[in-house]
């Protein structure tokens, strides 16, 4: 792997660089430094200047509308998107079920569904979980009976995030009973307003409305929205979640924004005189973040280089998931002690205005819990490293 960056990618550097700046404006800038959460809307707006800019799909291939960029200039774009503190992409469109449709979808829906994904149209949310399938996904239970030229859904799903502002679900449905629990689940692609489905939400510890119950009574839903093959589903799942767990080496190169923050945090809160920055038990639990991190940093490279070269990198997105979640947890932990009493502030989502991180730190530190549980729960995410890279 070179670790050196050609002059066109540094100059490619340098493009980005001047259009991150251009672009994220004040107080788009202070919402990420500050640890809020963009909502749907606000991710939206930032999707559609990067689709402006033709940058829309930084992981997508050109045929599809994508950038084409090589996975040295996707990495130059995250480096430098986590210092300008731009927001994230609408990563359920993009890179859950875009690719999964350009790979195995129909025509019709690659002409139906990615431009609006590109231009930030539609909002994706994933329909896999339900209240007795998670880790053990396989035993969903959601039914799609056909009728004519409809499936008719009846079931549940759980956890689904941002389903309150979808405009689509993806979702695993079971097309057959087989004694193999695998077999006969399909993946459907069904619009949020079609008559039946039912949106309950469910309101986290950082008391923000981001998942929902979505119930399915009786809905039918056009054959057509079918991707590839009746009960074939469980193989295109699988991608799925391969790539999402992929998204950590995006979610690694962001560590470094949190970082920073506690470390300007921390320079400017004193304790006994001195700052806490200064305070060896401090500096000691921040250094050993930031060597874990550097070196995080270079297992996504060698991913990324893996995927350049077309090697199989094998269980790696299940290692980077389980470090970057770990890690992040680890530094927004920090955050709030660096913050002392002052973490104790909560306040709810106000939107754009507000700039200081204090009220928000908690909030950011309350909602990392859940990514050693989501896109797979770590535990899982070992015994896939025990199965692949040990043969245990
Ligand atoms: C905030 C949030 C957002 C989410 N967003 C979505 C979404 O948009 N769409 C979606 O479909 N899902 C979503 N999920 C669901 C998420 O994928 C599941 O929560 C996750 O897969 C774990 O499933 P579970 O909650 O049923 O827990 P369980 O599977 O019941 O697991 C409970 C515990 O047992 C452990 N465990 C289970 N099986 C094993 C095993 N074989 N070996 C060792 N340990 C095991 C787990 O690691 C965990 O600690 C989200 C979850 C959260 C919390």
């Amino acid at each position: 792997m070179n670790l050196a960056f050609s002059a066109a990618e540094e100059a490619f550097r340098q493009e980005v660089r001047a259009f991150l700046a251009a672009n994220v404006d004040g107080p788009m800038r202070e919402m990420v430094r500050t640890g809020m959460r963009p909502e749907p809307a606000e991710i939206q707006a930032w999707q559609r200047r990067m689709h402006a800019q033709g940058w829309s799909a930084p992981t997508w291939p050109r045929e599809h509308g994508g950038t084409g960029w090589s996975p040295t200039q996707y990495f130059i774009y995250e480096t430098e998107a986590a210092r300008a503190y731009a927001p994230v992409q609408p990563h359920q469109g993009l890179e859950l079920i875009g690719p999964i449709i350009f790979t195995y979808g129909s025509e019709a829906q690659k002409a139906k569904y990615l431009p609006r994904i590109l231009s930030g149209e539609a909002w994706w949310c994933q329909g896999y979980s339900e209240p007795g399938a998670g880790s053990d996904l396989a035993s969903l239970k959601t039914r799609a009976v056909r009728d004519g030229d409809h499936y008719v859904v009846n079931g549940q799903k759980i956890w689904t995030s941002y389903a309150q502002a979808a405009t689509n679900i993806f979702c695993l449905v079971r097309t057959e009973v087989k004694p193999r629990k695998q077999e006969g689940i399909s993946l459907l692609l069904i619009d949020m307003d079609t008559p039946g489905i039912r949106v309950r939400p469910i309101i986290t510890l950082d008391e923000r409305h981001h998942v929902n119950e979505v119930f399915f009574d009786e809905v039918r839903v056009p054959a057509e929205n079918l991707v590839g093959e009746e009960g074939r589903g469980w193989g295109y799942g699988k991608v799925l979640l391969d790539r999402e767990r992929g998204i950590s080496a995006a979610g690694a190169l962001r560590l470094a924004q949190f970082v920073r923050v506690v470390k300007e945090r921390a320079a400017a809160v004193r304790d006994s005189g001195s700052a806490l920055l200064a305070q060896p038990d401090f500096r000691g639990k921040l250094a050993q973040i930031e060597v874990e991190m550097l070196a995080l940093e270079g297992m996504s490279l060698r991913t990324l280089a893996d995927a350049e070269a077309g090697v199989d990198s094998g269980p790696r997105g299940s290692m980077l998931k389980i470090r970057w979640s770990e890690l992040v947890q680890r530094i927004t932990e920090l955050w709030a002690e660096a913050l002392g009493t002052d973490a104790a502030l909560m306040e709810p989502y106000t939107g754009v205005e507000a700039a200081d991180e204090m009220p928000h730190a908690m909030a950011a530190y309350l909602h990392m819990r859940v990514t050693t549980i989501y896109g797979g729960a770590n535990e899982v995410q070992r015994n896939i490293i025990a199965w692949r890279a040990l043969g245990l």
